[in-house]
């Protein structure tokens, strides 16, 4: 009986009781608060009655729609969720707010972020319906568009991305290098074209526009390199330095090589030719060094940095998987351990 009172005095016995007081509480709030009338479009109840809710859901809405609270601190609240990593809380939030009584310009705010919020958690079919939500409503909101664009360009529904893009450039008049982009893209997806017609169609596209230069010369360099060094943009040797390591050496050009002071340095780093001694760069440089040494166990690794956001990825991207950003990648060279020696245990 004495143990049972002393556990009954623990702190952490207090904290329980003041969560369960909440809970009950939040309970009573929930049956017994006043109910404020929704005064909801319409369109606004269609589209909440495509999404199921949870039980926690009907919780947080009648929180939302009860509470004094004004929408700017939910929206506030929902932001900071978002910031966690928590989209389920935030959306929540959202979902709850479209079912107040609200104006079309709070709603349409909203429906963004909701939109935004199933697009960082992927759900890209429901954030669709939410931009396509907001274009019913307001046809000429740039941000919708954007978005809808990532969501058809994930989906690989280029058409749809391409006719997006139509609509944005109505708003915007201009595009910057986006549609070149998914169109390039639909041309590499399409099954019927053959590699020559893509790569041509690549071709054509970097020397009409000079765009695009990583993605082209990426396909060109893997699928037909004799093309690739034919219509090869010197200017863009160091951003390309990754794609070059890469290519076999059967596949190089060393007329080309022989007239670029970087892919001469770059290759002979490599071991593929002895055109340059040393180098400015002090990975090259340090490659030439042991190489002559009689080390071949150094090699370089690359890491890709966006050039507008400066986020680094291990992996290249064609569009900056943070700030979404086209052809802004730019390539980091490191030394490494040369590994496909020790593991090469086929012999
Ligand atoms: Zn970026």
């Amino acid at each position: 009986m004495d143990t049972f009172f002393i556990e009954f005095r623990d702190p952490l016995f207090g904290i329980i009781v003041f969560f369960l007081l909440l809970f009950i509480l939040s309970f009573i709030s929930y049956w017994w608060g006043r109910r404020k009338s929704t005064n909801e479009t319409k369109e606004i109840e269609i589209f909440l009655g495509k999404f199921d809710t949870t039980q926690s859901e009907d919780a947080i809405a009648s929180q939302v729609c009860e509470n004094a609270t004004t929408n700017e601190t939910w929206l506030l609240l929902a932001s900071g969720f978002e910031h966690q990593g928590n989209f389920e809380k935030s959306i929540e939030i959202y979902l709850a707010l479209l079912s107040k009584k609200n104006d079309k310009a709070v709603q349409k705010e909203v429906l963004l972020k909701l939109g935004r919020g199933y697009f960082k958690a992927g759900f890209l079919e429901r954030s669709r319906q939410s931009f396509l939500q907001v274009l019913q409503n307001h046809p000429r909101t740039p941000q919708a568009l954007h978005h809808l664009i990532l969501i058809y360009e994930h989906l690989q529904q280029y058409k749809d991305a391409l006719e997006a893009m139509e609509a944005l450039i109505e708003i915007q008049g201009r595009s910057g290098c986006e549609k070149l982009y998914l169109e390039a893209r639909q041309m590499l997806s399409n099954p019927k074209a053959s590699i020559d017609e893509k790569a041509h169609f690549l071709i054509d596209l970097y020397t009409q526009h000079a765009q695009l230069g990583y993605l082209v010369f990426e396909y060109l360099f893997a699928y037909r390199p004799e093309l690739a060094w034919k219509h090869f943009d010197q200017s863009l040797s160091v951003r390309l330095a990754d794609i070059l390591w890469r290519v076999p050496s059967e596949n190089l050009d060393f007329d080309i090589i022989a007239r670029n002071g970087f892919l001469r340095e770059l290759f002979s780093a490599r071991g593929s030719c002895e055109m340059s001694q040393s180098s400015a760069l002090f990975e090259l440089d340090t490659l030439m060094t042991l190489r002559r040494c009689g080390n071949t166990k150094a090699t370089l690794q690359f890491e890709y940095v966006c050039g507008e956001c400066h986020t680094i990825s291990f992996l290249p991207f064609h569009r900056c998987p943070t700030c979404h950003a086209i052809d802004s990648i730019e390539s980091i060279m490191t030394l490494t351990k040369e590994r496909f020696e020790d593991n090469n245990s086929f012999q």
